[in-house]
């Protein structure tokens, strides 16, 4: 349920929007924690590691088909459709940036352009060999290979593995002159989002939140709002909107 938004909203021209896994909640694709989290009582922790690629690449691969067909079979929902149209708007008047640690393509399907992937593309594969990277919707054999002869990996940043430098910019870049940042469906459970949510705060942005729950980003936050994502969102630029007018 979303409560009035401060008067402030309508001066806002510059928008970082970062999203977690319960954005696509209500698109059914599963989120890492919570319900739905276990997989041949795998825990997802245990998975996407380099170690564990290295140890078994056939399971690890099995594990990323089996989420493939899951993407492919979701659609983009009201929440990722908000996000297209405060794209649009914001865009002609500032500037927007969409931060997803997402890996499953529905912001782009929803129509948004502004996008960082900071944890890559579940539908990208890189060879291990070659560092060769393209996108590879279907797959012959699983594991996949290069045309170097390398076995590929799924082109997603896993636990333990840094983050691209030149993208952390771009986001630090927004982050700094952003007069909001909205966090949606995340747990903060990885904690660069956090530090990226509370560098924009120290930047003097405004943090809302959506989530179903308290998380990691709540106590960062100006404004929680405990709703789902698809609900939540939609009315909370309803609300935005009427103040802009
Ligand atoms: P997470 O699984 O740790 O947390 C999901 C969060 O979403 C929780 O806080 C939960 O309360 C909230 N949530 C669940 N349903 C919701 C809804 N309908 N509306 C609003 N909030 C809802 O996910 P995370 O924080 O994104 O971090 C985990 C990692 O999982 C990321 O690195 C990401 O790459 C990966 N991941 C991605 C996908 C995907 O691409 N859809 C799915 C699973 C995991």
């Amino acid at each position: 349920m979303i409560v009035p938004l401060p008067e402030r909203f309508a001066e806002f021209r510059h928008v970082v929007v970062i999203t977690g896994a319960g954005i696509s909640a209500e698109s059914g694709i599963p989120t890492f924690r919570g319900e739905g989290g276990l997989w041949r009582n795998y825990r997802a922790e245990d998975l996407a590691t380099p170690s564990a690629f290295r140890k078994d690449p056939q399971l690890v691969w099995e594990w990323y088909e089996m989420r493939r067909e899951i993407c492919r079979q979701a659609e983009p929902n009201a929440a990722h459709q908000t996000l297209v149209e405060m794209e649009r708007h914001f865009r002609e008047i500032g500037s927007f940036l969409l931060v997803t640690q997402n890996v499953d393509g529905l912001h782009r399907r929803a129509g948004n352009e502004n996008i960082v992937e900071i944890h890559g593309s579940i539908w990208r594969v890189r060879c291990t060999e070659c560092g060769r990277e393209c996108e590879r919707l279907h797959l012959d054999t699983v594991p996949p290979h290069c045309s170097c002869g390398g076995v590929e990996r799924p082109a997603v940043l896993w636990f333990g593995e840094s983050y691209d430098s030149i993208v952390l910019e771009t986001v630090r870049a927004a982050l700094e002159k952003a007069d909001v940042c909205l966090v949606i469906g995340s747990s903060g459970q990885v904690s660069l989002p956090v530090a990226l949510a509370r560098e924009a705060r120290r930047s003097g942005a405004m943090v809302v939140e959506v989530n179903l729950e308290r998380s990691e980003f709540s106590d960062v936050a100006d404004f929680s709002f405990f709703d789902k994502a698809g609900s939540a969102l939609p009315e909370l630029w309803a609300s935005w909107r009427k103040l802009i007018r």
